[in-house]
């Protein structure tokens, strides 16, 4: 076939896990996990207790780098976030985003737990906002 495109790219594709419908990529930010202490670098990671004590040596949280939360689109579903995870092998695994991986980001709100406090601190500056301009 003269027209076969070979897409040599390694852009991986995801699917909606409502209706595995295409997931498109909104191109937002990547947000990373990240963990806390040994007990939740060994558990998240799957290592040792030596190797998990050895990545959180310098006590501060320890970056997963292959693991973040990212948002995409089904036209169905609209909006949904993923935690998106490479494996060792390189192969890309995503699955809907659980708060308890929100936890382990930080700059983050959980869209499916609005912060109260925060909206409601947010809602009064924009109509104090609001109030001077007009
Ligand atoms: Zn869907």
């Amino acid at each position: 076939m003269p027209n076969k495109r070979k897409n040599r790219s390694q852009t991986p594709k995801f699917y909606c896990p409502h209706c595995e419908e295409r997931l498109w990529r909104l191109g937002s930010p990547k947000y990373h996990l990240f963990y806390q202490d040994v007990s939740q670098i060994k558990e998240r990671l799957g290592v040792t207790r030596t190797k998990a004590s050895f990545l959180a040596i310098n006590n501060s949280p320890y970056v997963d780098n292959y693991t973040w939360l990212e948002e995409f689109f089904c036209e169905e579903h609209g909006t949904i976030w993923m935690r998106v995870s490479k494996q060792a092998n390189g192969v890309i695994v995503a699955t809907p985003a659980k708060s308890s991986d929100w936890k382990c980001t930080t700059h983050t709100i959980n869209p499916d737990i609005p912060n109260p406090s925060v909206s409601e601190f947010s809602y009064r500056m924009s109509r104090g906002t609001n109030q001077q301009l007009v």
